[in-house]
């Protein structure tokens, strides 16, 4: 069984979010295994290639809008391990990769459709040796029908795992004149243009061979109407063909300089030296600090109930770190909030991306807050617990499957301000408890590694094949 993984992004290559890190630490588990699997993913100038032993191996043909494109193909491994990796390169259209692909503009749609035809294009030009071609998000929604329209039954199967459906990639119809798709000839095509656009996330969703989410218990939440971002009627007509992995973490990514014998000391000192990193006054060294690290997504992570719960929580013996970048309205927000002399001391707000401030906030906090709306899979609770640090989250999707309250963490049910300033006061309460000092070991203890997510992809490749 040979394996092609296409993504927009791989970790540490190219990393803008939680998909980065996936694409980036499960072929290495799978190659553990013996699954034998590539990776494909565009070439964006902002690829971080220090250390890389790359070389151009060919140029491909791609023709899109009218035209031939080459795109070359640079070949290297995927660091720390014997995976092939793909890098395809073209200046014309890979030239963004910056912050997120969140948007669903125009000239992101126009960009990912053409590296599916590149993709598409690459497969053949590898004499279709490629049993499975396992595709990602809205990025890579058009794959399948092009493999169709190119290689008939001899076409590789795919699995399209979807990491959150809210985001779709919507273009225009002219995406269809570029890749050379034909309307007419697709029904599923056909009707996702009745209402004038397409949609790449649809286009995955239905023309997939096999689809799962990054854990079981938002493949079931995406067939209601809640969380099924409009597609959920078309997700039940699929049932028997979805299921749901949870994501694994790669510890490596996560320095940790204490273990569960010496969580103590060790948490003592990572919270010392976060706090003078902040300027959080000596006084609160004693004092739980609560802290949030995240996309600042108004709609997904859960910032609305936050911040109504953030002056009540302030009010009692609690410090409160905040970590992310995002939508700008709610930046400005949590920034002027921070600026209230009335909890200035205790609320420190930092609005960037930095992955070592991050991890001392993983290691040096008490709680982590994840009060997420929806959560596909979620890493930051996982991560979390590796650090002793107790999860405060939302009892849905991946938090749902990965947290188990008043054991690992705390969960509530109801997704209000009130609900999750109860568990943020639950879990003062038992600040410094034995309570707490059971809980600690016992979330420490969980193995999120990517060995049993690998071994649950491994089946499903071989259910897919046969
Ligand atoms: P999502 O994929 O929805 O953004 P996840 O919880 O799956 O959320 O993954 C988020 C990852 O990004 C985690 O590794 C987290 O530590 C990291 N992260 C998010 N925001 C920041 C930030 N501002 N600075 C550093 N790391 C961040």
């Amino acid at each position: 069984m040979k394996v092609l993984l296409a993504a927009s992004e791989v970790a540490p290559i190219i990393k803008i979010g939680g998909l980065g890190d996936v694409i980036g630490a499960l072929p290495k588990a799978l190659e553990k295994i013996s699954v034998n699997v590539d990776v494909i993913a565009p070439f964006f100038p902002s690829a971080k290639t220090e250390g890389l032993q790359l070389y151009k191996s060919f140029d491909l043909h791609v023709p899109f809008a009218n035209k031939n494109n080459v795109v070359e193909v640079f070949k290297t491994k995927l660091p720390n391990s014997n995976v092939d990796l793909y890098l395809l390169k073209n200046e014309e259209y890979f030239v963004a990769g910056g912050s997120s692909f969140f948007a669903n503009n125009i000239t992101e749609t126009q960009m990912f459709a053409f590296f599916d035809k590149a993709v598409v294009e690459y497969v053949k030009s590898s004499l279709n040796t490629y049993g499975i071609v396992h595709c990602n998000d809205w990025h890579t929604g058009l794959v399948t029908t092009m493999l169709k329209d190119e290689l008939g039954n001899e076409r590789p199967r795919t699995l399209f795992t979807i990491h959150n459906l809210n985001y779709q990639g919507i273009g225009g119809p002219a995406l269809l004149r570029d890749t050379g798709i034909v309307p007419g000839e697709h029904p599923l095509i056909d009707w996702d243009l009745a209402d004038g656009d397409l949609n790449m996330m649809q286009q995955g969703v239905t023309s997939s061979d096999y689809i799962n989410t990054v854990s079981p218990s938002y493949a079931k939440e995406i067939l209601t109407r809640e969380f099924g971002s409009g597609f959920d009627d078309i997700l039940r007509s699929r049932e028997g063909r979805l299921s749901g992995i949870l994501n694994g973490i790669d510890y490596s990514a996560q320095p940790r300089g204490y273990d569960i014998n010496s969580a103590e000391e060790g948490k003592k000192r990572a919270k010392k030296v976060l706090l003078e990193r902040l300027k959080i006054a000596p006084e609160y060294k004693d004092t739980p600090v609560f802290s949030f690290i995240g996309r600042i997504d108004a709609f997904q992570k859960g910032l609305d109930i936050l911040f109504e719960g953030l002056r009540e929580l302030l009010k009692q013996d609690a410090v409160f770190i905040l970590l992310g970048t995002g939508d700008k309205n709610w930046e400005k927000k949590l920034t002027e909030l921070s600026q209230d002399k009335t909890i200035s001391d205790k609320f420190s707000c930092n609005i960037t991306f930095d992955i070592e401030l991050a991890n001392l906030m993983y290691a040096g906090s008490d709680f982590l807050v994840v009060p997420s709306k929806y959560e596909p899979c979620g890493l930051i609770q996982m991560i979390a617990m590796w650090y002793g640090t107790l999860p405060i989250v939302h009892d849905v999707g991946g938090l749902k499957d990965t947290v188990k309250n008043g054991e690992t963490g705390f969960v509530f049910n109801r997704y209000s301000s009130q609900a999750l300033l109860t568990s943020m006061k639950e879990a003062l309460s038992v600040y410094r408890t034995e309570k707490m000092q059971k809980m600690i070991p016992a979330s420490m203890k969980k193995d999120f590694g990517w060995e049993q997510s690998a071994v649950e992809y491994k089946k499903l490749y071989e259910r897919i094949l046969s």
